[in-house]
């Protein structure tokens, strides 16, 4: 008789909380002991990113370098033979951009991928030191294929899910937990190409998604899915359940505990992603299908940004002003962020670093069409998430529509902009409007 093998839980393990690597022994004991497969996903351990990062932004700062290169080796004892060639790979990629003093993206990402590698050396030996049968695989020799944005790709489901399948399936046959490097894959040329920082999340649903998991665990250390960021709103409570279009608009609009991809995957399968704190397994937060409005909100503020006011006599009469302000936007290689319209003005918020290039770039259209540019000034974009959030227009506080700059709106999100002094006091006010008083 055959029984249908269990579907496997995929759990990814965020940097911090690689810390306590007892604590994760025991969280795959319990599993184990249920019969549950687990496969793990694991990003580098706290700080090595950014010190990669600051490598490849600075390649010529040797001294640096070397004392960069010494912590991430103390950070990782007892490297295996596969760890040892990862380190002393890394410091021949630093040798190298040292000489040529500047880093090409195919080489950054492959600097950037060592973290991952190298976390994934270090637990998966301590695991099996505790008595666990963990084996270490590298998502791009696994085949978890992306496109090639160096920095920030995509990843290709279709494209790898033959060869995930094949080759995790193969280890969780054989009773192996296998521990996989997050933020990464192999682009269409073969290369190394990461997904953007916190990217390993992505890469956890993404390859939930591919198996056919019951479940995707995001563990964070100290951090849950709140309804503000804490450092900004001290009375930011948990949110127990997100649906899957609300935490994409959550991760869109800058909460910075989502990468921005991780919930497509989840959302195509179907699959559910638990958020959850290394530290305390009632804080946990479920994003999955919709169950209909529940009155969940959460706040948002992306700052700093600028914003560029445009005063078009005859206002939108004017046939294809808005196209043009976009096209010239897009010349100067300036991202919008988001666009406010009135009948007469059009205000356009981009990043702060980008908003005197914004500002040059549309002074062009005063010249042919006799529009008025006003800016950049310092803005904050604050937002509202939450399904039906359309129906608190009445709880606002008017404070805030007076001073914003403009308001737009999706039938799950509701932003403004607001003067730079004034963001993180309209963000506090609005909490106390949408998550205090109206009991959520
Ligand atoms: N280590 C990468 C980063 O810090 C990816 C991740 O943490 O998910 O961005
Ligand atoms: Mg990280």
């Amino acid at each position: 008789m055959s029984t249908r093998p269990r579907r496997p839980l995929v759990v990814k393990f965020g940097g911090a909380s690689l810390a306590r690597p007892d604590v994760i022994a025991t969280r795959i004991r319990g599993l184990r002991e249920s019969c549950t497969p687990v496969v793990l996903i694991v990003s580098a351990r706290e700080g090595v990113t950014d010190e990669l990062r600051d490598l490849i932004e600075r390649p010529r700062a040797t001294r640096a370098h070397r004392e960069a290169l010494a912590r991430i080796e103390e950070q990782h004892p007892s490297p295996s033979a596969i760890g040892r060639a990862h380190l002393a790979r890394l410091r021949r990629l630093v040798h190298r951009i040292e000489r040529r003093g500047r880093c090409d993206p195919p080489t950054a990402d492959r600097i950037m991928s060592i973290g991952e590698r190298l976390a994934v050396d270090w637990l998966s030996g301590e695991l099996r030191d505790v008595g666990l049968p963990a084996v270490g695989i590298e998502a791009d020799r696994l085949g978890l294929v992306t496109d090639d944005r160096h920095g920030g790709a995509n990843i290709l489901i279709d494209r790898s899910a033959a060869a995930v399948r094949a080759g995790l399936g193969a280890r969780l046959r054989g009773g192996r937990i296998p521990v996989v490097t997050g933020f990464f894959g192999r682009g269409p040329h073969g290369r190394v190409v990461t997904l953007g920082r916190g990217g390993s999340d992505y890469s956890a649903t993404a390859i939930g998604a591919i198996l056919g998991a019951s479940r995707v665990e995001l563990i964070k250390r100290g951090v849950s899915v709140l309804t503000a960021d804490p450092r900004l709103v001290p009375r930011a409570r948990t949110i127990r359940r997100l649906s899957y279009e609300e935490a994409e608009e959550l991760a869109q609009f800058g909460a910075k505990v989502l990468h921005p991809l991780t919930v497509e995957p989840a959302r195509t399968a179907n699959l559910e992603i638990a958020v959850r704190s290394l530290d305390d397994p009632r804080e946990l937060t479920i994003i999955g299908p919709p169950r209909g409005p529940n009155g969940m909100r959460a706040l948002t503020l992306l700052e700093p940004l600028g914003l560029v006011r445009i005063r078009v006599p005859g206002g939108r009469q004017r046939p294809g002003v808005v196209a043009e302000a976009s096209h010239r936007l897009a010349d100067a290689r300036v991202n919008i962020v988001t666009l406010f319209t009135s009948s007469s003005l059009l205000s356009v918020v981009v990043e702060r670093t980008k908003a005197r290039a914004a500002a040059r770039a549309l002074a062009g259209l005063s010249r042919g069409g006799g529009a008025s540019i006003e800016g950049p000034f310092p803005v904050g974009l604050l937002t509202a998430i939450g399904d039906g959030v359309l129906d608190d227009l009445g709880r606002i506080p008017p404070a805030i529509l007076a001073e914003g700059e403009g308001l737009s709106a999706t039938p799950r999100s509701l932003s403004f902009a607001v003067p730079i002094p004034k963001a993180r006091a309209a963000l506090r006010a609005l909490h106390r409007a949408l998550v205090e008083e109206a009991g959520r």
